[in-house]
């Protein structure tokens, strides 16, 4: 067996424990006789999984008793129309800052339900940075204000948030959820697909501030309705059972890392070799303004299509894939979501730089 280095945006690297928990549990969960992919959601071996799944995540997150956790479907696009089903419905207002097209699509799915507003914009210079805003620029009637806090495609972060005041703020954690520590009390509503951090896809992750539920559009669907999950634990109806106890595993990996405060010194390592290198390097440019760096996405290119191609199709043999940029920006990107270790980035760094030599 030889397995890759896999620098996917997502549907990216899970911890090798992790497969082999679930390889060694596939056949038999403990004593059930069967697979967690069998089981009823409504037995009480799938109930301990969920339960304990939620409890994890709580510890790790350190997520107060003020805020439901909700495991849901249809990925962190479905989330783009629900936030503003359920949240836009007092003034009818929202805010967005456009940081990339995940931020876009959430505004414009927000925008068929409501006055949604954008604030600020980097696309001037294809989202390399993150637009400065003031506590003046936000419309205090917002019924809130949305961020995507890590832009998976262009690789730049919120180190720091908008100062938004009393305007609950909603951020897309799709893409940095669990990377580090995060003040779940800054926010009003927290979400991420799964596919990226936590596990495979399949699964949503939504934590809100309980106040904000109950507050939905009349025309809201039941299942997009946030209440519908929160009154009945996420098992209105089947939930994505399996996802779910693999998130859980991924949960107990990191306690066993250390928390988050741990993933975070295991991520800045990782970054770091990278970035060093890159601003050293004389072939290879990082394409975002260092102060908004993000920590999982690193996008570089060479200038050159020709050796930008080059380099891909050479990465690959050699055993590091996915390594291609998104096509709406081209060049490459290395993922190093918190499942891939720091070998993966050192002999990434090794290979860019025998790469750089070759075709100097
Ligand atoms: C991947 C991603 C999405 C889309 O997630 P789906 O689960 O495929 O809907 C949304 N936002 C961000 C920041 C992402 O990285």
């Amino acid at each position: 067996m030889s397995r890759v280095y896999n620098f996917s945006a997502g549907p990216s690297m899970l911890p090798e424990e992790v497969l082999k928990t679930a390889a060694a549990e596939m056949l038999e969960y403990g004593d059930s006789g069967q697979s967690v992919m069998e089981m009823s959601h409504r037995s009480k071996e799938y109930d301990a999984i969920i339960k304990q799944a939620e409890a994890d995540l709580r510890d790790i997150m350190n997520i107060p008793d003020d805020y439901a956790v909700l495991f849901l479907q249809g990925g962190a696009s479905t989330q783009f129309a629900m936030v503003p089903l359920n949240l836009m419905n007092k003034n009818h207002k929202a805010d967005y800052l456009i940081t990339g097209q995940w931020a876009n699509k959430a505004y414009k799915e927000a925008a068929r339900y409501g006055a949604a507003r954008a604030v600020a914009s980097s696309a001037d210079k294809t989202y390399s940075y993150i637009p400065k805003t003031t506590r003046a620029d936000f419309d205090p009637e917002a019924d809130y204000v949305h961020i995507c806090m890590n832009n998976t495609i262009y690789g730049t972060k919120y180190h720091e948030l908008p100062d938004v005041g009393d305007i609950p703020l909603v951020a897309d954690i799709s893409s940095c959820i669990l990377s580090e520590p995060i003040d779940v009390t800054k926010f009003g509503v927290l979400y991420a697909g799964a596919q990226k951090n936590v596990a495979p896809a399949g699964v949503t992750i939504v934590i809100i501030r309980k106040d904000l539920i109950g507050n939905a559009m009349d025309i809201t669907p039941t299942m997009l309705n946030y209440q519908t999950h929160a009154d009945n634990d996420s098992m209105f109806n089947t939930p994505p059972c399996y996802t779910i106890y693999i998130a859980g595993l991924v949960f107990k990996w990191i306690k066993k890392m250390g928390g988050l405060e741990a993933m975070k010194q295991h991520n800045e390592k990782k970054a770091q070799i990278l970035y060093d290198f890159l601003d050293q390097s004389k072939l290879f440019k990082g394409t975002v303004v260092p102060e908004d760096r993000s920590l999982m996405n690193v996008p570089f290119v060479t200038g050159s299509d020709e050796l930008d191609a080059k380099f891909v199709a050479e990465a690959k043999k050699a055993g590091f894939v996915n390594i291609k940029g998104h096509r709406s920006v081209g060049g490459m990107r290395a993922s190093i979501y918190n499942a891939m270790p720091i070998e993966g980035v050192e002999k990434l760094v090794a290979f860019m730089k025998k790469f750089e030599e070759e075709n100097a």
